[in-house]
């Protein structure tokens, strides 16, 4: 991109000076460009306002919103029985949550039952570090007919929580969802599929109530949709983050009719990377197909105290159950045998609506975007705008500030955490909203300061070629590693290369090639704005990098219409020229400061305090043999309080194998008044060197938790079977080479069968229990205000372990 390297008004012959931009060609006079750049910006201001408006969360409706609508009003009051306390699985309170659940669904008039069964957990996710993990669950399972069912569509929630919090968000949103989606069905015809309402128990503990649905449920026999609803925040837009393979067909009825459909193909390849799960896991093969959506801003709270029903933004409930609701209706009418399509779609939001194209071309039109880069850098240096060597030094420069944002706003959130260390335990700060913009403040910056650095010799059109060709580059590499994922570099380079070329063939006094540029830089503007926008919620400010390459991606596509903020490049001579240099640091210098402000701003405005609680992790450990007790914490740099608890890192695998991470903070805590679990053996027959003892484990307290190991060193273990159910025996490391994980034990005990082969006399077996009450012990000293508790399957947990020889 560039100009005739001589202005028109002057006769003289040319001169070999840095190549003008088009767009700044007739531009000459200081005024008309300036006016010429405040029309861009304010073009792509209002371009970028609209792309962000269309991810607001819809208004939330009342309570006497018509009856067939989704009303986040009524919703909201199934929210508050729900998550009026933590319901942990197995636990009291969520026996009252799913007598609610079924209360509800039969007042509806569906047919309704709890699926009552033991299952493992899907895959082998969650809880594998302490052994093979097994719950029992209580699925609440209800139906709506459908008049001339294709196949069925399952709605999937789950109803049970963390045992740190009482899941206001999470699942508690799902759940009310479901619940008013449900009654809103109800008031119409009925639908021609069946559309059956799964409320799954232990998604917490391990996926276990949805993998027993999937894998035993007669109404799961023959697949179907699953629509799964989450939350993992309080707030933000409802965004559809995960398919099933082959997803083509149902992104393309999710853009019809959802209505307010947000989600990307590259969400599913972060997600991909990200270490979570949902029930929407254990119906990942080949009979079912479907579509995982959560809303995910306002991680801060994710599985605390904090995440009540206050803490929920009710616009993103409406979002929720508008979707799901203008999901069900469809799925519940079309013909379901056959949406399976022969690729993924590439699908990003758009003011209006959700594009989407198919897979194959991710590749054809990465090599497309190569390819009219690479003429584009052709005809620049054809017209004499830049040389063959500057186009090179372009491109090797460009590479600067994409790999100098990152580390920079890596660097300045571990200089936050550093001044604040209680950042390293949350998803997110609370207020993040002044670090994120401090980061785009900065990747500005760096990209500002980087082209007044380097405008002046190397050229406006070999930088803007530059930028693009890493653009197109990355395309490609996306196009082979991450899919779904390139329409984030290969669509911006498109349209900043045809930008470019109709900048470049047409008539240079005219406003076209400002026009043209700015268009360009729009489309990067549609697509990479909310991409930056939705990354710092889905990925936190630990990794805010991410959103600062892509930002400065963001501003290599706009290149043409940032120099337009800067003084004709070449056109000045003597003290025009120095100060044309000294304007072109302002737009670096002010962007620079503005971080430093807002990162400022952020660290006096996010302070820790009673309602935004710095997080702190304790749990308790016992060895009823010994009587020796430990406080314990993850904590890798302890919260001053914790520090009252714990000093160094012990290995507490031999001690506690059913914790599952050896490696923690440990210190002295004295002995609590608690029972170790019971193990009792049923029977034990020795037949042809093969023992098999049937033991029942029964904890004393009403445990979350029970857990069963073998020492490998006293016996091999050949079988192992939990409630009648076979269990694969998986090594693991140390002592305690077989283990058995149980959420949710009931409270007569569970009946494990081992069949082992003996190596030396007794078989050592180590039983543990654990169970909330960590405030009732001992020792305890309760949390002052601003100290609160982290977001974790762990915390808050009372563990009691004994060695049993038999
Ligand atoms: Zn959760």
């Amino acid at each position: 991109m560039g100009a005739p390297t001589t202005p028109a008004t002057t006769g003289t012959p040319p001169r070999p000076i840095p190549g003008v931009h088009p767009a700044s060609r007739a531009l000459t006079r200081p005024r008309r460009r300036l006016v010429a750049a405040a029309a861009a910006l304010v073009a792509l201001a209002a371009v970028g306002t609209g792309s962000l408006l269309d991810l607001r969360t819809p208004a939330p409706k009342p309570a006497d919103a018509p009856a067939d609508a989704f009303s986040a009003g009524r919703a909201y009051e199934d929210v508050q029985v729900i998550a009026a306390r933590s319901h942990v699985a197995g636990s009291p309170a969520n026996e009252q949550v799913r007598a609610h659940l079924e209360q509800q669904l039969r007042g509806l008039g569906l047919e309704t039952e709890v699926q009552d069964t033991v299952a493992p957990e899907a895959g082998q996710l969650s809880g594998a570090a302490g052994g093979a993990t097994v719950a029992r669950v209580r699925n609440v399972v209800a139906r709506l007919p459908g008049t001339d069912s294709t196949g069925r569509v399952f709605l999937v929630s789950h109803y049970d929580s963390v045992q740190t919090g009482p899941g206001g968000n999470d699942d508690a949103a799902g759940t009310s969802t479901i619940l008013e989606v449900a009654r809103a069905l109800t008031t119409g015809p009925r639908p021609r599929n069946d559309i059956v309402f799964v409320l799954t128990d232990a998604e917490e503990a391990c996926l276990c109530g949805a993998a027993a649905f999937a894998a035993s449920h007669p109404l799961a026999a023959d697949g179907g949709v699953v629509l799964n609803l989450e939350a993992r925040g309080s707030t933000g837009p409802v965004i559809m983050f995960e398919t099933s393979r082959n997803n083509a067909k149902l992104v393309d009825i999710f853009g019809r009719a959802a209505p307010h459909p947000v989600g990307t193909s590259f969400a599913v390849e972060i997600y991909r990377a990200l270490p979570n799960d949902t029930d929407f896991t254990a119906f990942l093969d080949q009979k079912f197909v479907g579509l995982n959506s959560a809303y995910i801003d306002g991680g801060a709270i994710y599985h605390t105290p904090l995440d009540t029903p206050a803490a929920m933004d009710r616009g993103s409930l409406q979002q929720h159950g508008d979707n799901a609701l203008g999901l069900a209706r469809e799925f519940g009418g079309i013909d379901l045998t056959d949406l399976r399509s022969g690729h993924d779609a590439t699908y990003f939001p758009v003011p209006g609506g959700l594009v989407r194209y198919p897979g194959w071309l991710t590749l054809p039109l990465a090599l497309l975007a190569v390819a009219l880069v690479a003429a584009l850098g052709w005809l620049t240096r054809r017209s004499g705008r830049a040389s063959n060597g500057r186009l090179a030094a372009g491109f090797a420069l460009a590479l600067v500030p994409i790999v100098a944002a990152p580390v920079a706003a890596q660097l300045l959130w571990l200089a936050i955490t550093t001044i604040r260390p209680g950042y390293a335990e949350l998803l997110d700060p609370y207020r993040p909203l002044w670090y994120r913009l401090a980061v785009l403040a900065l990747a500005t910056a760096i990209l500002f300061t980087w082209y007044a650095l380097t405008r002046r010799r190397i050229g406006p059109a070999a930088l803007a070629v530059g930028g693009l060709a890493w653009l197109a580059l990355l395309g490609v590499l996306l196009a082979v590693a991450v899919p779904g994922g390139a329409y984030l570099t290969t669509l911006p380079a498109l349209a900043g290369a045809l930008g470019g070329l109709v900048a470049l063939r047409t008539r240079q006094t005219g406003p076209w090639p400002v026009v043209a540029v700015t268009a360009a830089a729009a489309v990067g503007v549609v697509i990479l704005l909310p991409t930056v926008v939705l990354l710092f919620p889905a990925l936190g400010m630990a990794m805010g990098g991410v959103a600062a390459l892509v930002a400065v991606l963001l501003g290599l596509v706009a290149l043409p219409v940032v120099d337009l903020l800067h003084p004709q490049a070449g056109g000045q001579r003597g003290l025009l020229a120095l100060r044309a240099r000294r304007l072109a640091v302002l737009p670096a210098g002010a962007t620079a400061v503005a971080a430093v402000v807002l990162a400022g701003v952020g660290l006096g405005v996010d302070r820790f305090d009673a309602a935004h609680p710095a997080p702190t992790h304790l749990m308790y450990a016992m060895d009823a043999g010994t009587g020796q007790a430990r406080w314990l914490s993850h904590e890798s740099d302890p919260q001053p309080w914790t520090d009252g608890y714990v000093d160094g890192v012990t290995d507490v695998g031999d001690d506690f194998p059913g914790l599952g991470d050896a490696e923690l903070r440990a210190g002295p805590a004295q002995a609590a008044n608690l029972p170790a679990p019971k193990l009792e053996v049923v029977s034990d027959a020795t037949v042809g060197g093969e023992r098999t003892l049937r033991l029942r484990l029964t904890p004393q307290r009403v445990a979350r938790i029970a857990t069963l190991h073998v020492d490998t060193s006293t016996a091999t273990v050949l079988r192992a079977e939990v409630a009648g159910r076979s269990v694969p025996v998986e090594p693991r490391d140390g002592r305690w080479g077989f283990g058995l994980v149980f959420h949710a034990p009931p409270a007569e005990g569970i009946e494990v069968t081992l069949t082992v082969r003996p190596i030396a006399g007794q078989v050592a077996l180590r039983a543990m229990d654990a169970s909330d009450g960590l405030d009732a012990l001992p020792g305890f000293r309760p949390r002052p205000p601003a100290v609160g508790v982290v977001g974790s399957h762990s915390s808050e947990m009372l563990a009691v372990a004994r060695t049993y020889p038999l």
